[in-house]
């Protein structure tokens, strides 16, 4: 049995804990805020309850893995339903249409709203749900650093199906190509900010991320997202997991090249491996200032952060489901204003999710509890007040344009998060939600391993590193450090 200290409980450190737990290890959780999850944190505000980060639960079965693995039957923990309905997407001229949890159904709706071929739109769900097996067996679910990694029977498929993976294209141009209506190749091309980057950049390679959606759900936590961690949390402890919420870690010791322990603002520990969960940069920076930082990795460009606005309505809108979209007429600027003048432009697409329309008690008898996202870059000193002014005005006239009704005057109770506060709460470099963006071909190779040799006994999990940010991407890199961890 080894000593176990981890920095940091957001998912990647949770999952972590439980797999070190699972293997007979003592593992110790540090955490600076004095609640569990990270980034899926909660706000009540006036009777209203908003997750505060994620609002879309893909991949459930990489939650329920833990439990199994646990000896636990999931379902004592949690449950979640499959969503019958994926999004409502909306367009300034009018343009409505609904995705559906059926692949044909939502083929059948943007053939009649989009005028696209249903033949098409299946056959391009089918592929992505292809492309994804061979990309997650080779990248997702293993170090790109391990020699099996590019070896074994996986790696073999993968270079055999090399050609249809999109590396060499944009993730834009190859669904220009695909689809005849831009608000077509618009609607796939939002994928690319599941994981913060920009689809006129990042490569056709990620056009898979809709599978998870389509083909296998968009899925909703009783009691909302922040079930997840909690559960975790529950387990965790019943398996032995020590939790010391409240105590920020602020450095890893080191000697001769190999982590040795931590000290907190409460006393030092020593430990036989060590696992940061925290962002990489604060990790360098701030953790590990005796150690040499991996300067090329860390100076890569970031994902997205956002301005989210949690407004509680003090009415129901029937025409709006739990998940929805309100498209900029202008996508491409859009994407340059983030990642190229870093700033947001006066018509940002707007998503808006409505716990409240499962989670009854999420809002007050007659209201709903308004999620409102928009995607804007890191911070790096802009002025976020003034950013945030001037985006609460045009979110509240684009909203109201689009639904015909003066929103303002149903508007009772009000929080927002910006890129800083963000930072603040999660230590996520600049805010950014997803670590790095994957805005080259090149980006999975440029994110932090879960393992590097230079510190030894080290591993690292969660957004900032491989395989990226999401949920389901922090669960898989617990999932890697674990094994890179028994291969010891
Ligand atoms: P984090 O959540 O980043 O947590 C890291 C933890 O480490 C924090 O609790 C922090 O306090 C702690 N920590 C850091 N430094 C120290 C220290 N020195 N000492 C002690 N503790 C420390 N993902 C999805 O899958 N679906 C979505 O719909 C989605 N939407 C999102 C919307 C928003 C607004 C945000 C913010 C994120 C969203 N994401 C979404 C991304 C997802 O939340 C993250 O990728 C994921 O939760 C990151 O987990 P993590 O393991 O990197 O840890």
């Amino acid at each position: 049995m080894s000593k176990i200290g981890i920095v940091g409980s957001g998912m990647g450190g949770l999952g972590l804990a439980i797999r070190s737990a699972v293997a007979g290890h003592e593992v110790t959780v540090f955490e600076a805020n004095p609640y569990v999850g990270g980034k899926l944190a909660q706000i009540e505000k006036d009777g209203f309850r908003f997750d505060a980060g994620p609002s879309l639960f893909t991949m459930p079965h990489l939650v329920d893995e833990l439990f199994t693995l646990g000896g636990k039957n999931p379902r004592d923990y949690f449950s979640y339903e499959r969503l019958p309905e994926i999004c409502r997407y909306f367009w300034e001229d009018g343009t409505r249409l609904q995705t559906n949890a059926e692949p044909a159904e939502t083929a059948a709706a943007i053939a009649s709203e989009l005028g696209e071929s249903a033949e098409n739109v299946s056959a391009f769900l089918r592929e992505i749900g292809e492309n994804y097996h061979i990309i997650s067996e080779l990248f997702l679910d293993n170090s790109l650093h391990s020699l099996s990694t590019w070896t074994g029977s996986k790696a073999l498929k993968g270079y055999a199906n090399l050609h249809r993976l999109g590396l060499f294209s944009t993730m834009h141009r190859s669904h220009e190509k695909r689809f005849k209506n831009p608000k077509t190749v618009q609607l796939f091309d939002r994928y690319a900010t599941y994981n913060g980057s920009d689809p006129y950049q990042t490569p056709a390679t990620l056009s898979i991320i809709p599978h998870l959606e389509y083909n296998i759900g968009a899925f909703f936590p009783k009691g909302g997202i922040i079930s997840i961690p909690r559960a975790l949390h529950k387990l965790a402890t019943e398996l032995g997991v020590q939790f010391q919420l409240e105590e920020k870690v602020s450095q890893i010791t080191t000697s001769n090249n190999t982590a040795t322990g931590l000290v907190t603002d409460k006393g030092s520990y020593s430990f036989d491996y060590i696992a940061s969960n925290a962002d990489i940069r604060p990790s360098y920076e701030k953790l590990l200032t005796q150690e040499p930082a991996p300067k090329k990795l860390l100076n890569q460009p970031k994902s997205s952060s956002g301005i989210i606005f949690y407004w509680g309505m003090d009415r129901s809108f029937d025409e709006l489901g739990v998940h929805n979209i309100f498209f900029s007429d202008d996508y491409q600027g859009e994407f340059k204003a983030i990642f190229e003048d870093k700033t947001i432009n006066d018509d940002p697409t707007i998503y808006l999710h409505i716990s409240s329309k499962v989670e009854k008690g999420d809002a007050p008898v007659g209201g709903e509890n308004w999620f409102i996202l928009m995607n804007v870059p890191a911070n790096e000193g802009q002025d976020w007040d003034a950013v945030v002014a001037k985006m609460r005005k045009n979110v509240m006239a684009k909203l109201s344009r689009n639904l015909g009704v003066d929103i303002e005057k149903h508007l009772v109770a009000e929080d927002y998060l910006d890129p800083r506060r963000i930072e603040e709460r999660t230590s996520s470099s600049g805010g950014a939600l997803y670590g790095n963006a994957s805005n080259n071909r090149f980006a999975a190779f440029l994110r932090h391993p879960n393992y590097r040799k230079a510190i030894k006994n080290l591993y690292w999990v969660g957004g900032s590193v491989h395989p990226g940010g999401g949920i389901p991407l922090c669960l898989s890199s617990a999932k890697i450090a674990a094994k890179l961890m028994s291969e010891k």
